[in-house]
């Protein structure tokens, strides 16, 4: 058995997990991350990768707790994409700089007016028709366009790059380990058969793995949340990239649509937005069959004639919120020397490091001196038994999966 004492350790191999990881050995700490599976296995590769600045929780006119706190995240990512961030983004594929919103014919007056409001002046743009990028460039399209300051990222590549530098500072293990409890319940370590790691602090990030640790544990607050979605991918050769919501009369996007890259080099749709939540209880085939009548009606002129199509079921895990609904910042709590982490949204996950730097330095939980090296020595030989496995792309698992 390996036995290493560190500052940090961080429990799961997500976008909230690697974040930290990153910014607090940056800091200086030695932080070590333990991943169940492999890297980005959880809600991270699953998600559509969109950095919202909040315009999309502005729909219904009232600028809502989400849509502030969110509103700087966007130049915050572009910050790292451009290497000028708290984190090298460089390597990180930026699939676009706008995400696009529609709205279809129908769509009331009100939205439309609110729409051109000041509210979202800065955050949004009406684009002009010579603007349009080629798939509404057609007489068929009746609707408005707008340009939202919300980047999207190619994720797979987001995950290496955060992955890559501090690489030897994490375990990828299916091996089952406990908690290290202290004679006053506190929590300093984790142990396995083969590896015993003693810390100062210890981080769940671990999405809806979370909740089972927290049972472990018996910390009975925080509690957590899943809501579940039903995302629906359709995989063409001939498809265009598309990266947008379509807003109808509702303050929820009828469907929010990104575009990704099977290895087999055709594109990928990935639609979410009332689509994937209100689809939940529908079977795959009823939702895909449900998903083509919405996009004849929204994008009458896209042929889709050829294109596979497939579901993938999947649960946000937040903390607890009266009634479902969703909750409007990152969220960090305490207990037992324990933090507590969901980002609640990949774009958020920044606000979150944020908040867990300054928790630490109020605790006085401070990087210790230079053993960094003996340290990782001594992790190298954890390493070499638990390696840094990445999982592969949604779009390759749920198109391979059924072929
Ligand atoms: C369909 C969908 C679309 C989304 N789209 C967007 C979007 O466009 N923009 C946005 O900002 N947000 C989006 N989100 C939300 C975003 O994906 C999540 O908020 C974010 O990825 C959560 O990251 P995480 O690291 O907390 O959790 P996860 O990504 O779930 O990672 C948790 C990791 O912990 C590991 N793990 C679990 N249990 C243990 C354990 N006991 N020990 C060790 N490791 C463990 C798991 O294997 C996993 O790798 C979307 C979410 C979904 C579901």
């Amino acid at each position: 058995m390996t036995q290493l004492s560190t500052d940090i350790i961080i429990i799961g191999g997500g976008v909230a997990g690697l974040w930290i990881h990153h910014r607090l050995n940056d800091l200086g700490y030695h932080a070590v991350l333990i991943e169940k599976h492999s890297i980005g296995n959880g809600q991270t590769l699953s998600s559509q990768g969109i950095i919202h600045g909040g315009t999309k929780y502005t729909l219904n006119g009232i600028l809502t707790g989400a849509a502030s706190a969110i509103a700087d995240m966007p130049q915050r990512w572009l910050d790292c994409l451009a290497g000028s961030g708290e984190i090298d983004l460089s390597q990180t594929k930026l699939l676009t700089q706008h995400q696009l919103m529609w709205s279809t014919q129908s769509v009331s007056s009100k939205l439309t007016s609110f729409l051109s409001s000041k509210a979202l002046n800065g955050k949004m743009q009406s684009l002009s028709k010579k603007s349009y990028p080629d798939i509404f460039n057609t007489a068929a399209f009746k609707g408005n366009l707008y340009q939202l300051n919300e980047p999207v990222l190619d994720i797979p590549s987001l995950l290496k790059n955060l992955t890559e530098k501090w690489q030897h500072r994490i375990i990828c293990t299916n091996e089952d380990y406990q908690f290290i409890e202290t004679t006053n319940c506190l929590i300093n370590g984790v142990i396995s058969d083969t590896f015993e790691i003693q810390a100062k602090k210890v981080i769940l990030s671990s999405g809806e793995g979370n909740e089972e640790s927290l049972q472990k544990l018996n910390i009975d607050s925080p509690k957590m949340q899943r809501r579940p979605l039903q995302m629906v991918l359709m995989k063409s050769i001939k498809l265009p990239r598309l990266y947008a919501h379509c807003i109808g009369a509702s303050t929820k996007p009828i469907a929010t649509i990104t575009s990704h890259t099977h290895s087999d080099g055709d594109n990928v749709w990935y639609i979410g937005g009332n689509i994937a939540e209100e689809g939940i209880d529908q079977t795959s085939e009823s939702l895909i069959k449900h998903t083509r009548f919405t996009l004849q009606k929204i994008l009458p002129w896209l042929d889709t004639s050829d294109a596979e199509w497939t579901t993938h079921c999947v649960n946000r895990a937040e903390p607890a919120q009266k009634n479902l609904l969703r909750p409007d910042t990152a969220f960090l709590a305490d207990a037992k020397n324990i933090a507590i982490a969901w980002p609640t949204k990949l774009a958020l996950t920044p606000n979150l490091a944020d908040q867990l730097i300054h928790t630490l330095k109020e605790q006085s939980i401070m990087p210790s001196s230079n053993d960094g090296s003996r340290r990782d020595s001594e992790l190298e030989k954890i390493n070499q038994q638990h390696p840094v496995v990445f999982s592969p792309s949604l779009w390759d698992r749920a198109f391979d999966a059924k072929s």
